[in-house]
């Protein structure tokens, strides 16, 4: 089914997109033409079905022109994170092996470095001119390919997730109906549109339900709200690094949002700190998880329940399975901790060109997340942690999230990050980093304050002061690059 063009035939004149960088509003009408134009000009770069267009470009609205016009002719699109490394973009480029790179300007170096003879650019602002004629998308099987997105990489390579128009569809399906999404959804995104949180959490589901995507390109603080409330937005996702930048302005204190139904935090485990201070405005927040392999949208919480079970995501949605399962499969109930995984028409297809890989992570249709969960009698799941990041020390499982979460209700601390490197007494040691927010704070009284509440095992062994701790792309706190810093240290 063509659903954008069913859209502009359904929601015609109503705003789908703003653009608020390259000020651009687009009707669903206009956007249906829109699309119609960059699929004949994939025509006249002889782009055919199943091949991949990579895109390099900010967050702007032909994002999802294009997006939708790989659609209509059956190529596969593939978003580029602008902010990897030169030979991070190469690794990408030879996996996906595309055959046309799309561009914005502002990359224009960075594109001409990776120098790629075989494969044609094109420029985003200047396209060939073509005639438009109307493209139908009806003769796709559900099964084929409409997606590869690199995930962040947190856990080594990037690796390719393909998802089917029948992934992405059914995630748009099942937040509609589980997040009670209306027509009169107006969101504002600044999550990059080269991962899914940009593309599948909230715009496309909003797309498809005839909503009005609001697109930020490079995302400040302040200019955000103040465009939460200018476009009169009703529901948001930012990752929780955001809300911390935000939380901390003037213009949140100040500023009401009358028409924010849901401020919802993903990505990555979301510090109490925040929670308090949107209890404290009687803002409506709740917390969302979610990954690039499923949907990415996988549970639901109202606002009113994340406030009485902070850290929790909720509930499985209407259209996905949710387990718990130990080490050998068995399915844990009532509090237990175990590895999540997730079953439903919105996962992933596979890893492009991974096909161990995917063996190893989609097994009889379950999707082995990799992430420590548990639900409590009610039925409420919380995200407990990685399970590459639970350190073993003497023997004890030690879940770093939940150190992250006592060290950050420390009035001081501004951000922290909890690793376990390698002893040879206790297989792995707790180490903290933290970054302060002015007062000086001594490692003694930090391991004092940990010993109020942890158990004597979880106290990390030594505490490292930085002024801040670096980033993914998105935003993520990037624990790989911190024990990199550390195994550089030791050598
Ligand atoms: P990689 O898979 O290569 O490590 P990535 O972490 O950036 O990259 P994504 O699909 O973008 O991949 O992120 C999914 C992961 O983010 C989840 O598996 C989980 O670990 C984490 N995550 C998402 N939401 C939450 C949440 N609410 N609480 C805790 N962790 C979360």
């Amino acid at each position: 089914m063509d659903w954008i063009t069913k859209r502009a035939e359904l929601s015609g004149e109503k705003t789908a997109i703003i653009d608020i960088f390259y000020n651009r509003k687009l009707s669903y009408k206009q956007l249906d033409i829109q699309v119609n134009r960059w699929a004949n000009i994939f025509r006249a770069y002889q782009i055919k079905k199943g091949d991949r267009v990579a895109v390099i470009a900010p967050n702007q609205a032909e994002l999802f022109e294009i997006m939708f016009a790989c659609g209509k002719i059956g190529a596969i699109f593939v978003p580029l994170n602008w902010r990897l490394s030169e030979e991070e973009l190469k690794y990408i480029l030879a996996d996906s092996s595309p055959s046309l790179i799309v561009f914005n300007e502002r990359y224009d170096d960075r594109v001409k470095t990776l120098a790629i003879d075989t494969i044609p650019l094109l420029s985003i602002s200047n396209p060939p001119n073509v005639e438009i004629t109307n493209w139908k998308w009806d003769d796709h099987k559900e099964e084929e390919p409409w997606l590869i997105i690199y995930t962040g990489g947190t856990t080594g390579l990037p690796k390719g997730v393909v998802l089917s128009y029948r992934a992405v569809t059914w995630n748009a399906i099942n937040t509609v109906v589980s997040w009670g999404l209306t027509e009169d959804e107006i969101t504002l995104n600044y999550m990059p549109m080269f991962h899914s949180g940009g593309i599948n959490a909230l715009s496309i589901p909003i797309l498809f339900n005839g909503g009005t995507v609001v697109i930020g390109d490079q995302f400040n603080p302040v200019e955000a709200l103040k465009n939460l409330n200018r476009y009169q937005c009703t529901i948001a996702l930012f990752v929780p690094t955001m809300y911390h930048m935000m939380q901390q302005t003037e213009e949140f204190e100040k500023l009401d949002f009358p028409s924010m139904k849901a401020f919802v935090s993903g990505g990555a485990p979301c510090p109490f700190s925040i929670y308090d201070k949107f209890a404290a405005k009687g803002l409506p927040f709740r917390e969302g998880y979610g990954l690039t392999e499923a949907g990415p949208n996988n549970f639901y919480i109202s606002p009113k329940e994340a406030m009485e079970k902070r850290g929790s995501v909720g509930k499985p949605m209407m259209f996905n399975d949710v387990k718990i399962v130990d080490e050998q499969g068995k399915e844990i109930l009532n509090n237990g901790v175990g590895e999540l995984l997730i079953r439903g028409k919105h996962l992933f297809t596979k890893y492009w060109n991974k096909d161990q890989t995917t063996a190893e992570t989609l097994k009889n249709g379950w999707l082995h997340t990799g992430d420590f969960a548990k639900r409590d009698e009610e039925g409420y799941f919380y995200i407990v942690g990685r399970k590459k990041d639970v350190i073993i020390t003497g023997g004890e499982n030690v879940y770093p999230l939940e150190i992250e979460q006592w060290l950050l209700q420390h009035e001081a601390i501004d951000e922290v990050a909890v690793v376990g490197i390698p002893d040879e007494k206790w297989g792995e040691r707790i180490v903290a980093f933290v970054s302060l927010k002015g007062t000086d704070l001594s490692e003694n009284e930090l391991k004092d304050y940990c010993e109020k509440k942890l158990a004597k095992f979880k106290v990390p062994k030594a505490f490292v002061s930085v002024d801040q701790l670096p980033k993914t792309p998105v935003g993520k706190i990037d624990k790989k690059a911190l024990m990199d810093v550390l195994s550089e240290q030791t050598e």
